[in-house]
């Protein structure tokens, strides 16, 4: 969409939808220069994790929010990590919002970032290249603009509106959002929150969908020890661990869960039959129906074409570590594997680590949890807030608007057992990119100029709605 027909849209739908007493919407033209100007800045500092070396963005967005007046504080668990707090006052008449985006990237390869330094934010072809683009400085700089718009457009709110800007989301969230969830929930507690997800698409340059992350599933881990006799490597025996291992991965590979929907997936697989081609839909609606052969050929279908489409249906199962012997003369006395366990949101976990001792079936092995569950939950549907995403993005992206369950983890998790419905979102991002090696954690991660602009506004428009005054 164009500047000029985005802008008159966002007019239109915001005095069609809301008579409001505010001034008129935020002139882009001028303001996305601003967008810009703190983009390029934030990626341009590395805060890679591990090590987790946040204190350059901390200090940027507190000095950037102070200078406009905001109310901004940092809570500290490990030294050089400060989580960010910014909050604008509402009447209290609602209940807060909180944006939350991450400081934190994962860390690079510097020598595998050839065309374009990983911290240059070099504007070229379109792009802005660097790691962190896509992932999650896109939504630190949506939500820093959004403090810093409504601050200076004195836009009068009906509840408060609180920017966290946590650390360690990339793998130490003890000093981030577990941290603030513990000791200073009051600090952060809302009605809803808004963070990083959803990955909307793009395919040939055309807009597939916007995604927005409603739920997603909850990460464990199981350990398998097969115990066997050790002996000389010149006299094979049948009670070898490592064989026995081997059979035992096998049979759980080719193992498949029972399919398990809840509300998004549900959704997701509806919507994506609409848009989707006709063997694709026959595929998405086959699933919807649990428990019948047609069902679980569908999935049969997913795992092998489409993997993490079937990863949303259902617990997902995968050996990650194997570790057995020490030299090739002696037959070690074990062998164990890790798998990673990702079990759908509300689904019994112990239900799965039955089935597998049955799939394993083995008394030479034994399999027990290696990383405790964690509460989950689903964000609803039928919520002010993911109506409004709904309306806001359909006009700013021109495509449908899909619930979607991540099968990976962000803070979101943190907060869903809480109470508060959360959604995520991200830049859009080009399907094409992918296979290429462009996306998220990759080592030319980079973003759409222009998306990068459509995103901020899209989100400008769903924070200031849903805060201000009626
Ligand atoms: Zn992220």
């Amino acid at each position: 969409m164009r500047f000029s027909a985005l802008l008159l849209a966002t007019v239109f739908a915001a005095s069609a939808a809301t008579p409001l007493k505010v001034r008129a919407e935020v002139d882009w033209k001028k303001e996305d220069a601003e967008v810009l100007k703190h983009f390029q800045n934030l990626v341009r500092m590395d805060t890679a994790d591990p090590p987790g070396r946040e204190q350059a963005t901390a200090d940027y967005l507190v000095k950037t929010m102070k200078d406009a007046g905001i109310d901004v504080q940092t809570f500290v668990k490990k030294e050089g990590r400060p989580n960010v707090v910014a909050r604008l006052k509402g009447s209290g008449k609602k209940r807060p919002i909180l944006i939350m985006a991450h400081q934190d990237t994962v860390n690079i390869d510097a020598a595998k970032w050839k065309e374009h330094a990983a911290h240059s934010a070099d504007r070229a072809g379109g792009w802005i290249w660097g790691r962190g683009t896509i992932d999650d400085k896109d939504n630190v700089t949506s939500g820093l603009m959004t403090m810093l718009l409504l601050k200076r457009e004195k836009i009068p709110l009906d509840r408060d509106v609180i920017f966290l800007a946590e650390v360690g989301e990339e793998g130490s969230s003890q000093f981030g959002i577990g941290y603030m969830v513990e000791e200073h929930f009051k600090d952060i507690e809302a009605e809803y929150c808004f963070a990083e997800g959803g990955n909307s698409l793009r395919v040939d340059g055309k807009m597939k969908y916007a995604a927005i992350q409603t739920t997603e599933k909850v990460p464990r881990a199981i350990t398998m020890t097969a115990t066997g006799i050790s002996g000389h490597g010149s006299v094979p025996l049948e009670t070898n661990a490592i064989a026995h291992m081997a059979k035992a991965v096998a049979a759980i590979s080719e193992w498949q869960a029972p399919i398990h929907l809840n509300e998004t997936t549900l959704s997701y697989f509806q919507k994506m039959a609409e848009i989707s081609s006709p063997e694709e839909a026959a595929i998405y609606r086959a699933v919807l129906k649990p428990g019948t052969k047609e069902a679980d050929d569908a999935l049969t279908w997913l795992r092998k074409n489409q993997p993490s489409q079937a990863s949303m249906l259902h617990t997902s199962v995968s050996p990650n570590m194997f570790n057995a012997g020490y030299r090739s003369n002696v037959i070690p006395s074990e062998a164990k594997v890790t798998l990673d366990v990702r079990v759908a949101p509300q689904e019994d976990s112990e239900l799965t680590l039955t089935a597998l001792r049955k799939v394993v079936n083995d008394p030479s092995i034994t399999l027990e949890w290696a990383r405790e569950g964690r509460a989950s939950a689903n964000s609803r549907l039928d919520t002010e807030a993911f109506k409004t995403i709904e309306t806001i993005y359909r006009k700013h992206y021109d495509a449908p608007v899909i619930p979607i369950m991540a099968t990976g983890g962000t803070d979101m998790a943190s907060l869903r057992p809480k109470g508060m419905q959360c959604y995520g979102s991200s830049v859009a991002v080009d399907t094409e990119d992918l296979p290429k090696g462009f996306g998220m954690h990759s080592d030319q991660e980079r973003v759409l100029e222009s998306e990068l602009y459509r995103f901020v506004h899209a989100q400008y428009e769903v924070f200031s709605t849903m805060a201000k005054a009626k």
